[in-house]
């Protein structure tokens, strides 16, 4: 029997501390993918541990148990997407609840709290969750409160430890989406948070090959309602695609590094620039959100959003890179421009892009792993 031992962030990319399950009987160095959907009892009211692989599967367990060893977890659940794991986690409220949201969320949440949770009479109150008096919108309905941070696309940073106190006291749940940084950068559950979102198709898989989601949660109590609820509803993550994301967390800490070194490199070009009005990334020193995450982040990410000088130039640019790919996304290792404006944040009204800053002159770029100089050059001939 191996030892279970304490490892450190970049190791547990490759091993499960839970102990004996990084290998099978065989010895295969990487995790069988099990795909069966049922599986055979020993005998009555007998169980390998494993009956049909909507309520468990070993791959897709094997993933979790690494997502929630990365996030420092009582139990990680693996959804098939960022938003399977998020609409999971909505049937944990009743009609009649009400979330305090940060304002500056993935298009694709709100898109889900004010069609699908509005519906079923869950109401929603949009906050700066970094700077508004987050108390002063607490009502008896008030059950949890939601943030990203940093936010997409705008970047702005939410300190999770304030935020954390202020749940704890008012007795709500507090949800990080963590997609931005990964478990690499942040770890909110250390932070106070009880629930931490990941869209796992972004850092987590790292390749723009496989959508998938995760949940992870600090109690035995959320984990009972969850594993419930994915097994009533049936949105787990399917066994190939579980070792597809397995195999891209073994090298998150070389990516997360890698691109980030790209981001900071690309950060100080445009600052440079001068058709280019701001640059929002946390780690520059006059961001608002530089102390806050140099406190709760260990690093500061590969994303970043930019503001050039007219909405004809922000076409220019996305109709001239030639490296880099305009397309929705982020966190793999091919960079990414991207378009709030028509992309991310399409279905939101114009007043609501407004008061968050989301402008026709505003681009996102998720950077990747290429050489920096190429990137740059791409950066230039399209400007
Ligand atoms: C992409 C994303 C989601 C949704 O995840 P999918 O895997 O695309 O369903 C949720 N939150 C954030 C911050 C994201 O970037």
């Amino acid at each position: 029997m191996k030892l279970k031992m304490n490892y450190k962030l970049a190791t547990k990319c490759l091993y499960s501390d839970k102990e004996g399950t990084s290998c099978d009987k065989s010895g295969a160095i990487s995790f069988p993918i099990y795909q069966s959907a049922t599986f055979a009892h020993p005998g009555v009211g007998n169980s390998t541990g494993y009956d049909y692989s909507r309520l468990q599967n070993p791959t897709r367990e094997h993933l979790e148990d690494i997502v929630c060893s990365l996030e420092s977890g009582y139990d990680a659940l693996a959804f098939s997407s960022g938003m399977a794991a998020i609409s999971a986690l909505m049937e944990i409220f009743s009609p009649g609840d009400h979330i305090i949201s940060g304002n500056d969320l993935y298009g694709g949440s709100i898109r889900l709290f004010d069609n699908i949770n509005h519906k079923n009479q869950i109401t929603f109150d949009y906050i700066d969750t970094g700077n508004d008096d987050i108390e002063s919108y607490i009502t008896p309905s008030t059950k949890a409160i939601y943030v990203e941070t940093p936010t997409n696309p705008m970047m702005n940073v939410t300190d999770i430890v304030k935020v954390a106190a202020i749940a704890k006291k008012h007795n709500l749940l507090f949800i990080v989406d963590n997609t931005f940084l990964s478990p690499y950068f942040q770890n909110p559950l250390v932070l106070g948070a009880d629930i931490v979102i990941h869209s796992g198709t972004k850092f987590l898989g790292g390749h723009n090959d496989t959508l998938a989601g995760f949940l992870v949660v600090n109690s035995a109590e959320l984990s009972e309602k969850l594993r419930f609820i994915i097994k009533t509803i049936g949105s787990g993550l399917a066994p190939f695609d579980s070792w597809l994301i397995l195999r891209g967390i073994k090298t998150l800490s070389i990516r997360m590094e890698r691109q980030q070194k790209n981001a900071i490199k690309i950060v100080a070009w445009l600052q440079t620039n001068e058709k280019v009005k701001n640059v929002y990334y946390p780690g520059l020193p006059d961001h608002p959100g530089y102390e806050i995450s140099k406190k709760q982040s260990r690093g500061f990410g590969s994303m970043l959003t930019f503001e050039v000088e007219t909405s004809d130039l922000a076409l220019k640019i996305l109709s001239s890179v030639q490296l880099i790919h305009f397309a929705e996304s982020l966190g793999g290792v091919e960079t990414l421009i991207t378009y709030p404006m028509t992309q991310t944040h399409a279905d939101l009204s114009q007043e609501k892009r407004e008061e968050t800053g989301i402008t026709p002159t505003i681009l996102r770029l998720s950077v990747g792993i290429e050489d920096i100089d190429d990137l740059i050059y791409d950066l230039s001939q399209a400007f």
